[in-house]
């Protein structure tokens, strides 16, 4: 049995493997330095094979070899197996009388092996990546104590030359850091070791300007701008961030997945807002910044490198700064995964999300008497988005519970700061009914009205009805605290929803909103004013105020105001408006109670 007499694996064999991979690239290395070696070694001994076999888990391949025909075999009938576990130096001088391979193939077939001679190649940190051996067909003396130093000087010279060849093929001169072969290389281990962590490639500088850098300043001005940004750059991602090179301005580096992309790119961006300067020259940089995650179930199928720089080109092309590789997702699912991956920057980002206000009038007085608060958010890269395209995607989320309550909070600061200045009006909040789901959203409300001394009767709450309502009696529940506080409560787009009668007058509102949509053709679609009337009707048979709301023109607004609703909302009255274009217009239309005079009812 041959096996039987296969060497067993070292105790470090799982360190020792690794390093086997790092150092040796086992497919690729065609070395004149190292098969140099072998034949030095095979003419210097007088014999006819040498070889620098090197130990993966079940092979032995050789690196360089004089006088064998195959390149590897299998690890367990290997001499070279035997010498890694020995500290300085294997030697049979006849195989044929040595229990150990007297019935190895290699001995009783090709190549016949009767004398061999092996060296380990040990690491600096002792670790035995395989062997530098030689061999003969005859039986022969053991070596000499000179010849064995010379074999171990032969050795050291290989692990002194795999360690160059490394540095030579993983790194880049100019800057120092590792390369893109590196990082490829790099990548495989990851998602082989079945990790799927991001990548990201950020550029600096397009084609475009690199090409007028070159023109104007010469070649070796980029080169050494690129060192100023790879060590600002290596600064920023961490010492336990390795970064790569791998274009002329282009780096890359991996980082765990769940890392916040937007905040990510918001430290970059704001790091190299200053320009980099070489010979006194500063150099604005246009970064762009790319990634993607590695996907195991692809293994060898991509080019992760290219596609996390297409990302980045395309970030910086877009002038959006950075954007995500996601070759199956549409565009608009690409949008909605961008928008919801930069939320949770722009909810700290005081400059992102804003609150406009629509003031809402009553008909029998004119003037003001509550103020929807709206929601705006300026992403800095794609500008405005509206509510009705990232809060529902934020609803998907928890995002939308931390959204919430910033909404209450700035409604409930500025609500605070009118009451202060005199005005009497309240301030309607938009909430989404899982805020409801459970006592917290309502426990903090409760906390702000306390911290800003506001009463609850300021406050009015806008809740859509709908079937995403899943726990009716929490909501219930959530629904009569707000109203012991004195809170409004306003159902919203009624006659769009769910409309589930039953419930409907279970729930503690005080006024039902009209949509839109409903008031919209009211002067010429005969099913819509029978639709409307029957509505107002009904909500106020029930108890309900009603609120009008998306009147766009003077017809409209005295049709509702007619049909008995008691307050109207819509662009004809005034659009959202900032808090301080608010109290412009509370000055002018507002104040001159124009919304109350009878000319408006003339046309009926
Ligand atoms: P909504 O509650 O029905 O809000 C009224 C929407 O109608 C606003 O759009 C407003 O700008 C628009 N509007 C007002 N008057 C007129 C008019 O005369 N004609 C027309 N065609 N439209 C008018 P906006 O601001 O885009 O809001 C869209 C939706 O997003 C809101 O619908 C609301 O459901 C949601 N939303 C807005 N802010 C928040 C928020 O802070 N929290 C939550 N959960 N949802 C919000
Ligand atoms: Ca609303
Ligand atoms: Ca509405």
């Amino acid at each position: 049995m041959i096996t039987h007499f296969a060497a067993p694996y070292p105790d470090n064999e799982i360190p020792r493997a690794q390093r086997v991979t790092e150092l040796c690239y086992l497919d690729t290395v065609q070395d004149e330095v190292l098969d140099r070696i072998v034949t030095l070694a095979a003419e210097s001994f007088g014999v006819p094979i040498s070889l620098i076999s090197i130990l993966e888990e079940q092979q032995q391949w050789f690196l360089a070899k004089v006088g064998i025909a195959v390149s590897s075999t299998p690890r367990d009938i290997s001499f070279c197996g035997h010498t890694i576990l020995v500290d300085e130096f294997l030697e049979v001088p006849n195989a044929l009388l040595d229990p150990r391979f007297r019935h190895n193939v290699l001995v009783t077939g090709e190549p016949e092996i009767r004398y061999y001679a092996g060296v380990p190649l040990r690491t600096p940190d002792g670790l035995a990546l395989g062997s530098l051996c030689i061999i003969d067909r005859q039986p022969r003396e053991p070596l000499s104590a000179r010849q064995r130093a010379t074999l171990h000087q032969l050795g050291e010279l290989v692990v002194y030359r795999l360690h160059e060849l490394r540095t030579t093929s993983f790194i880049d001169r100019p800057t120092g850091l590792m390369n893109r072969i590196r990082l490829e290389d790099d990548i495989h281990r990851h998602l082989s070791a079945g990790e799927e962590p991001l990548l990201i490639a950020v550029d600096f500088l397009s084609p475009l300007f690199l090409n007028d850098i070159v023109k104007a300043l010469g070649y070796s001005f980029p080169q050494h701008l690129v060192k100023e940004i790879g060590r600002r750059l290596s600064a920023l991602i961490g010492q336990d961030c390795v970064l790569y090179r791998i274009g002329l301005t282009r780096f890359a580096f991996i980082k765990p997945f769940g890392e916040c992309l937007s905040t990510l790119f918001s430290m970059l961006s704001a790091a190299f807002a200053m320009p980099v300067i070489h010979d006194g020259i500063p150099i604005r940089t246009q970064m762009g910044m790319g990634a993607l995650q590695l996907d195991k179930a692809s293994l060898n199928g991509r080019d992760w490198v290219r596609l996390a720089v297409s990302a980045a080109d395309n970030a910086r092309d877009l002038g959006i700064g950075w954007s995500v590789y996601q070759g199956e997702l549409d565009v608009a699912q690409q949008r909605a995964f961008r928008l919801l991956s930069s939320l949770s920057s722009a909810l700290e980002d005081r400059e992102q999300l804003n609150l406009v206000f629509q003031p809402r009038i009553n008909f029998e007085t004119g003037t003001c008497c509550a103020v929807e608060a709206l929601l705006r958010w300026t992403h800095p890269a794609l500008g405005p988005i509206g509510p009705a395209e990232f809060v529902p995607l934020a609803e998907k989320t928890e995002l939308i519970r931390l959204l919430s309550l910033w909404v209450v909070e700035a409604a409930i600061r500025q609500a605070k700061q009118w009451r202060e200045n005199g005005h009497h009006f309240k301030v309607a909040i938009n909430i989404s009914p899982s805020d409801l789901e459970g006592p917290a959203f309502t426990d903090k409300l409760v906390e702000f009205l306390e911290r800003f001394q506001l009463e609850g009767s300021a406050l009015e709450i806008e809740f859509t009805e709908g079937a995403l309502i899943k726990n009716l009696a929490e909501v219930r529940l959530q629904l009569k605290r707000l109203r012991a506080l004195g809170i409004d409560i306003s159902i919203d787009d009624f006659g769009t929803g769910y409309s589930n009668w039953t419930y409907l007058k279970e729930l503690p509102a005080t006024s039902v909103k009209l949509d839109r949509s409903l008031i919209k053709d009211i002067q010429n679609q005969e099913k819509d004013r029978r639709l409307v009337t029957t509505l107002i009707d009904l909500a106020q048979r029930l108890g309900y105020k009603v609120v009008a709301e998306g009147i766009e023109n003077q017809a409209n607004f005295n049709t509702v105001k007619a049909w008995g609703c008691s307050e109207g909302q819509g662009f004809f009255i005034a659009p959202p408006l900032t808090g301080q274009e608010l109290m412009q217009w509370l000055a002018q239309d507002g104040a001159a109670q124009r919304f109350a005079l009878d000319e408006n009812i003339k046309d009926l």
